[in-house]
């Protein structure tokens, strides 16, 4: 199904932002024609509206406010698990691509995808983080909805890209399971801004990712971005097992290196699919035609659902392996992994490997 994600039923406005530029501009951009209501805070929406438990419906309601608080965060990480030393900003929280597995169900309590119109705030914060950082700042959106998806309504990308290329000592990444990289392509390309693909073979992208674009799609809009001078990135995240596990990851990485030179790729990461206790009820719920419970997993140390270790090792290292059979020089990572399956599956740990030494400062929790 194709949609334009520009339609909404109800957009509820913060008094603070009514006048701003970026409200004005978004209102303009909505295809459909909703009922707008001024609220003071989102905290009026919470309290008034009843619970929303699907992704599908909360997508149907927009929140246009400011954010609160710490602007620039630590992407959480997970309890014992190795962490990637990588921050995050939410300027967009909420996402409509309707991924069967996606953490936010577990997660989010407003009826609404939230928009922060407030980006020049968010510039200063990104701007003040990376003054503060000695070394590299390895910053993204993508934690709480994918980057690029809700792009034409707000154009914060190519904001983003003119404000992170004067700061030499920030890479600003941008995950996206769309193809909504116009924002980007009418900048010209930068070093330190990469663009990330989530990837899973077109199967598995078919039944368990709803409304993304379809994965050869994602992969050609890779090709394009390289031909316009940006790095990409790769996210074989969640991967999901099967009997021909390999066939199957095969052949998209087959399609990945067509299209993307390795000298292209900034890093690829692989994560099994895990789930807690939450997401497992919200998946029941919202998607009882997933088959992704449907295997064998044991519980870690943080608590989260995982494959059992001697799987999770054999999907962590035919990935592997089909990648450095490519290249052996694109930095790859284990993401919320323990330091016994980095040690197993790459050799090492993040913190002795030179070529991980960007990515990973800090060691597990
Ligand atoms: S793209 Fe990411 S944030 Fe959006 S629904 Fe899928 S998993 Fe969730």
């Amino acid at each position: 199904m194709k949609t334009s994600f520009s339609t909404f039923e109800t957009v509820f406005i913060e008094k603070g932002v009514k006048e701003h530029s970026k409200t004005a501009s978004i209102l303009g951009r909505i295809e459909s024609d909703p009922e707008i209501v001024e609220v003071s805070s989102i905290g009026d929406i919470i309290s008034s509206a009843d619970p929303v438990y699907h992704p599908r419906e909360r997508c149907k309601t927009l929140y246009l406010g400011s954010l609160k608080g710490e602007i620039v965060q630590a992407c959480p990480g997970s309890m014992g698990h190795l962490c990637c030393n990588y921050s995050v900003i939410n300027q967009v929280i909420g996402c409509p691509l309707d991924c069967s597995y996606c953490i936010l169900q577990a997660y989010l309590n407003q009826p609404s995808v939230v928009i922060n119109v407030d980006i020049e705030n968010s510039l200063e914060a990104i701007r003040e983080a990376a003054a503060a950082t000695e070394g590299y700042l390895r910053i993204g959106t993508g934690e709480l909805g994918d980057s690029l998806v809700y792009d034409h309504l707000t154009g914060f990308a190519g904001l983003i890209i003119d404000a992170v290329t004067k700061l030499p000592n920030c890479i600003f990444e941008f995950k996206t399971k769309t193809v909504s990289i116009d924002g980007i392509l009418a900048k010209p390309a930068s070093n330190n801004i990469v663009v990330g693909f989530s990837l899973n073979p077109e199967k598995t992208g078919m039944l368990e990712e709803g409304l993304a674009a379809p994965v050869s799609e994602r992969i050609a809009a890779a090709g394009e971005l390289v031909k316009a001078g940006y790095p990409v990135s790769f996210h074989f995240d969640p991967m999901v097992y099967s009997d021909d596990f390999e066939e199957r990851y095969s052949s998209v990485i087959n399609d990945l290196f067509d299209a993307v030179a390795p000298e292209h790729i900034a890093w690829i990461s692989l994560g099994t699919f895990r789930y807690t206790r939450d997401l497992k009820l919200m998946m029941e719920y919202n998607y009882p035609d997933s088959k992704l419970l449907w295997q064998e997993f044991s519980r870690c140390h943080d608590g989260k659902f995982r494959y059992i270790y001697p799987v999770r090792k054999e999907m962590n290292m035919i990935m592997r392996r089909l990648i450095t059979e490519r290249s052996e020089h694109i930095p790859l990572y284990l993401c919320m992994e323990s330091p016994r399956m980095w040690q197993d599956v790459m050799g090492t740990l993040p913190h002795k490997s030179e070529a991980l030494e960007l990515i990973f400062k800090r060691r597990a929790r």
